[in-house]
Parts: C-alpha cells; sequence; structure tokens
C-alpha cells in the first residue's frame, strides 16, 4: 500500500486529493488546521517542524508521495500567502526528502497556479525574490508589492519544481505540478462576494466555459502521484480549461536558441 502525505486537507483540493488517492488504495497522512491527522500551521517555524514529526512518525519515516496543498488565496494577507504558500510548502516538502527517498516510486506534485501564466507583469523577479530563500526578506518585499505575492509564489513554484526536477529524481523522486485555472472551492467562493474581485474573475477567458472543479484537479494530481506518470519529470500540467492556451498559445513549448544566438 502507498503512503502519502496531503497537505490542506480539510478543504478543497488537498480534500479531493485525499478522497481519491483513499480510493486508489493509498493511505493518506492529512495535515490541516483543523480535521487533520497532523493538526500544524505551516504558515510558522514551529508549524512546520510539527508537522514534519507528525507526519515522518506517523508514516514510520518512509513516504511514496507528497501533495503539499494548503495554501491562502486572494482575500489573504501578503504576509500569509509568502509564510504558507511558498515557505511552508517548501519547508514541508524539504523536510519529507529523506523519507520521499526511501519510499517507491517517489513523487511529489506541487501545486501552482494559471495565475502565473495571465498575471500581466508578473516579472521571474517576482519569482526570484522567493527562491532567494530569504523569508523574512520576501514578507518585506510583498508588503510593498501586495497582491503580486500569490502568482509570483506560484510561478517561484514552478520554476523550483523545473529547476529541482533532475536532482530529485537522481534520488528517486519524481518532481511535478499541476497549476490549476479557477477551481471552485473555500477559496474561491467568498471571493464573489467582493465588489470588484467578482467582475474580475468572470471576465477570465476560459474555452471550456466554466470554473473547474476540486476532484478535476485530484484527477491530475492523482495521476502524477502515480507511478503510471514514471516518465513525467518537471513538468507543470494546466489543468484550467484552456486558459493558458488560449492566452499564450507560443508560449511553450519554447524552442532552444541556435548555438551561440544571443
Ligand atoms: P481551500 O481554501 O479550499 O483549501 C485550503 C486548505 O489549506 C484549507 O483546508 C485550510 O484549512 C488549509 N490551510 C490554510 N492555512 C493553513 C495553514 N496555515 N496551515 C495548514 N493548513 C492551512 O483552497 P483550495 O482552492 O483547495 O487551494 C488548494 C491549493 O490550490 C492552494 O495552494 C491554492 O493556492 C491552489 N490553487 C487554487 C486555485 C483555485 O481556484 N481554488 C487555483 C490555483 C491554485
Amino acid at each position: 500500500m502507498r503512503t502519502a502525505c496531503v497537505t490542506g486537507v480539510a478543504s478543497g483540493i488537498g480534500a479531493a486529493t485525499k478522497l481519491l488517492l483513499e480510493s486508489q488504495g493509498c493511505r493518506v497522512i492529512g495535515v490541516d488546521l483543523r480535521d487533520a491527522d497532523v493538526v500544524a500551521d505551516l504558515s510558522t517555524a514551529d508549524g512546520r517542524a510539527a508537522a514534519i514529526a507528525g507526519v515522518l512518525d506517523a508514516c514510520g519515516g518512509v513516504l511514496d508521495v507528497v501533495v503539499p496543498c494548503a495554501g491562502v488565496g486572494g482575500l489573504a494577507s501578503g504576509e500569509l500567502t509568502v509564510r504558507l504558500n511558498f515557505f511552508g510548502t517548501m519547508a514541508l516538502v524539504n523536510g519529507l526528502r529523506a523519507a520521499l527517498s526511501d519510499g517507491t516510486d517517489a513523487a511529489v506534485v506541487m501545486i501552482s497556479s494559471n495565475s502565473t501564466t495571465m498575471t500581466p507583469g508578473l516579472s521571474p523577479t517576482d519569482a526570484q525574490v522567493y527562491l532567494d530563500g530569504d523569508e523574512e526578506a520576501a514578507v518585506q518585499h510583498f508588503a510593498r508589492a501586495g497582491w503580486i505575492a500569490y502568482p509570483a509564489g506560484k510561478l517561484a513554484i514552478a520554476y523550483w519544481v523545473r529547476e529541482s526536477s533532475a536532482a530529485w529524481i537522481a534520488d528517486g523522486i519524481r518532481l511535478d505540478a499541476v497549476a490549476p485555472g479557477v477551481i471552485d472551492t473555500g477559496m474561491t467562493r467568498p471571493l464573489l462576494d467582493v465588489p470588484g474581485v467578482k467582475d474580475a474573475l468572470e471576465s477570465i477567458p476560459i474555452p471550456l466555459g466554466r470554473w473547474g472543479r476540486a476532484d478535476e484537479i485530484a484527477a491530475v494530481i492523482g495521476f502524477l502521484a502515480s507511478p503510471a506518470a514514471s516518465m513525467v519529470v518537471g513538468q507543470i500540467v494546466f489543468a484550467d480549461g484552456g486558459t493558458d492556451a488560449l492566452l499564450q498559445p507560443r508560449a511553450h513549448p519554447h524552442p532552444l536558441p541556435a548555438p551561440g544566438a544571443t
């Protein structure tokens, strides 16, 4: 039986992922602020340490899958977004790396977002603030840069997956990410009551014609987490009803420049 750790398991995409993995015969160790096997606050150093210790204790030091879904969205402060969405996620994944390297067909499925490719003006520099690894500096930076903290953190996660996947697969651990579009969850539903935000959400072009459901994202996560995805390494799989392809149809695949070209 495979053993997985899923964070944010009390709601939305995390809850749907737990259901799906369990239906596939996987044992799931859930982490959340409430209603979880390991109750911990991943936005704080103490909470992260408690989460890692609790998961390692529950799995006996051997894990096959990690899916860090815990996160906050548009109504949260920039500081919480920075501390939880990027640094909490990275601390947990790095803290469980040794247990994954002792697992079988091990996989980590990170949660990025299609906000990485549809936010006007978002720049790789914003993601680099996260990837530099200084949490307090990132909190300061995004206190000034406000709302961009969310897509910048998701861009940093995508870059991290692509840049780290070769090193992790050398340890037998596949790193991939899913990039959801707008999904109907506890994160997005309250946004419909915020003046202006509802209109902004409804103006997002979605060729599929509707928001996604949490189980549709869980299905992608379930595939990426499974041995069936053994050849998929370092990929960001967009599951957004076609928005990314519509807005930037030739952004990916991006051919290598000719040798010597600048
Ligand atoms: P959700 O609000 O339904 O679930 C998030 C979960 O995280 C909740 O159970 C919550 O209790 C938990 N959580 C919040 N703060 C925490 C903390 N400090 N420590 C531990 N757990 C904490 O949201 P969701 O839509 O399922 O989002 C899951 C992930 O998907 C997030 O990373 C989010 O950024 C990402 N995402 C969501 C959407 C969307 O449209 N819903 C789109 C793209 C990406």
